[in-house]
């Protein structure tokens, strides 16, 4: 079977990278062949053009340079970078655990060897002098084993503390990439991934799901009035009125700007509205006053539109029937909430 060009001019590639890694460095890791491939392909021109510099300078590439062209361009961003160096920990600390089983392993082999040979020394005849010899190298062999695992065990105690500091890194970037700064609510990317799920969920177990989007009314003007540092506060007050009207299993997130969108698993388009009125009532109800100034700030009020899942969603077409009550909400007059489909006239538009 032919190779398709793709393929040829692939490998072709790879032949080159390999060959400028063996004569440019002394580092062939990944990051290494990243820089070369990519420079023999000619798709970063800026990375070509800081390789050709060093380059001019010593032909071979120390490990600092290398780190540098990569941090510098190929890193698709700062988390991903770090998170690639905190895996790079962990996968390091596997090894030094893998090394450690079989270093147990090895004395333990070694032990068991020792206490054969010294059976088979028993073997036959016995006198004292030979006893005593087998029991000394016995309690020697012991002594050693004893004072291996010893050892094993503080490098295995230690290795765990490292691997804990690691696990609490990566949890710590997995929350922040997942978090909107602003808010501490969660993000966008965030937000879409448990509508995701929680469609899923609610296709396959037939339980209910509501989506609310809810969004400031007239904040152009709050930030026109009274700046935008001041209006970041006050959204930070919206975003808790959100988070302390909803459930722990709900997801509160800011769906960008001055609207936040809320996932409700397991409730009814009633129970959403409900919530919706309670989020409502509780921003409205808030006098807002300037921290540093003590200056009154007037009240924010906000609309909401509600909508719950029916069967065949997806989870843009949920997204955007919540959508559709928000505009309702706002065409009708702001602070109101409006929730999808046919509901009892006096809860589908509270005002
Ligand atoms: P409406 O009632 O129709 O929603 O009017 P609005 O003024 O709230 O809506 P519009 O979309 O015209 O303006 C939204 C404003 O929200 C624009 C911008 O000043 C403000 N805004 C968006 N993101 C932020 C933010 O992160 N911080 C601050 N302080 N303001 C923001
Ligand atoms: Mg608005
Ligand atoms: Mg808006």
């Amino acid at each position: 079977m032919g190779r398709t060009s793709d393929q040829e001019l692939s490998l072709r590639r790879a032949e080159d990278t390999l060959a400028l890694l063996k004569s440019h460095g002394p580092s062939g890791g990944p990051r290494s062949f990243e820089i070369w491939y990519t420079h023999v392909s000619g798709q970063n021109p800026a990375l070509s053009k800081a390789l050709n510099e060093m380059l001019a300078r010593s032909s071979e590439l120390t490990l600092a340079q290398i780190e540098q062209l990569w941090d510098q361009h190929l890193s698709p961003n700062r988390f991903a970078s770090h998170a690639e160096k905190t895996s790079l920990g962990v996968l390091n600390e596997i090894d030094s655990v893998m090394e450690m089983i079989d270093l147990a392993m090895g004395s333990t082999s070694q032990y068991s060897r020792s206490l054969e040979s010294l059976t088979s020394d028993l073997d036959g005849s016995v006198d004292r002098n030979k006893l005593r010899d087998v029991v000394s190298r016995l309690v020697r062999a012991t002594k050693e084993t004893v004072a291996t695992n010893q050892t094993l065990e503080a490098r295995l105690q230690e290795t765990r503390g490292e691997i804990q500091d690691l696990r609490e890194t990566l949890e710590s970037i997995r929350t922040e990439s997942l978090t909107d700064p602003l808010t501490t609510l969660a993000n966008r990317k965030h937000l879409d991934n448990m509508l995701l799920s929680a469609v899923d969920h609610a296709a396959l177990s037939g339980e209910p799901l509501t989506l609310m989007m809810i969004d400031v009314d007239h904040f152009k003007q709050f930030n026109d009035t009274w700046g935008h540092l001041t209006g970041d506060q006050v959204l930070r007050l919206v975003a808790m009125s959100i988070k302390g009207a909803v459930r722990p299993t709900d997801t509160a997130a800011r769906f960008g700007g001055e609207e936040f969108a809320v996932v409700l698993p397991a409730s009814s388009l009633k129970s959403g509205l409900l919530v919706a009125e309670r989020i409502r009532q509780t921003v409205m109800g808030r006098e807002l006053v300037k921290r540093s100034s003590g200056e009154a700030l007037g009240r924010l009020t906000v609309s909401i539109g509600i909508a719950s899942y029916i069967r065949g969603d997806t989870a843009a077409m949920l997204i955007e029937r919540a959508d559709k009550c928000l505009l309702e909400a706002k065409r009708s007059g702001r602070n109101r909430c409006i929730a999808d489909g046919e509901l009892d006239p006096e809860l589908s538009h509270v005002a």
